[in-house]
């Protein structure tokens, strides 16, 4: 005899497990296109960090962040997830849609990595602007429409100032670090790139800590945004 247990639905109860991760807030709660969130599990992501949870959705959402948390909280994918998202893939009309300012070369690079890897099933473009590599294979990158510009902010300001590099069809700028790149002596480089940018542009500025330099900054160019601070611990 086959016994039939009644109360055994399989259907049912991979769709009960569907909802409860969703629940739960994994990366597919997030809709995220297919590319990305390929993108994001071959990297091992399974499940979005505290700082990833809270921003992810919000800048999905449109709004402006200043978000805090502390080094190691996963503020790389919080950034480029959601802007990955929004940009999807490569626009033929000229000029960057986001920027991202790092204070050193050195995360600058280390950002590039993430966006090469998050991005690897788009055919969005990105130039890497930092001291110490060659304005030539710069200036070919620029050359080729990148959609996306990782820089630190004495390079981005030479290549607005040398050569014209126009910043008016951003649509996100991205601040990373913004406590350091303070500290780093680049605040009057920042408002000015701020200002080289449209206005309606959305703003993520992430940092450590807000130091009273930087909480002016946010306080004048960024106008209205969500503020998410996470404890100490996350
Ligand atoms: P932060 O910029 O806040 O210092 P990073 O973005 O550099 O942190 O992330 C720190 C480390 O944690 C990196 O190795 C990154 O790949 C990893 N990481 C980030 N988010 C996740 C996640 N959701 N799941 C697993 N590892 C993650
Ligand atoms: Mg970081």
């Amino acid at each position: 005899d086959i016994m039939v247990d009644e109360h055994h639905n399989p259907f049912e109860e991979k769709k009960e497990f569907k909802k409860k991760k969703k629940r739960g807030g994994g990366f597919q709660s997030y809709n995220l296109s297919n590319f990305l969130f390929r993108a994001v599990m071959a990297m091992g992501y399974k499940l979005p960090t505290p700082i990833q949870r809270k921003t992810i959705p919000t800048v999905l959402e449109g709004q402006n962040i200043v978000a805090m948390a502390r080094t190691g909280s996963g503020k790389t994918g919080a950034f480029l997830i959601p802007m990955i998202e929004k940009l999807k893939c490569h626009s033929q009309i000229v000029g960057a849609r986001c920027v991202i300012l790092s204070p050193t070369r050195e995360i600058a690079m280390q950002t590039a990595s993430f966006f090469k890897s998050f991005s690897k099933f788009t055919d969005l473009r990105y130039a890497l602007l930092v001291g110490g590599n060659e304005m030539e294979t710069q200036f070919e990158k620029l050359a080729q429409n990148p959609d996306v510009i990782i820089a630190t902010p004495g390079r981005l300001m030479h290549h607005i100032n040398e050569v014209g590099l126009s910043l008016n069809m951003v649509e996100i700028a991205i601040y990373d670090e913004a406590d350091r790149i303070f500290e780093m002596g680049f605040a009057e480089q920042i408002v000015t790139i701020n200002n080289k940018m449209p206005k309606n542009k959305q703003i993520l500025l992430f940092s450590a800590t807000i130091p009273p330099s930087l909480a002016n900054f946010t306080l004048s160019g960024i106008g209205d945004y969500k503020m998410i601070k996470l404890h100490q611990e996350y």
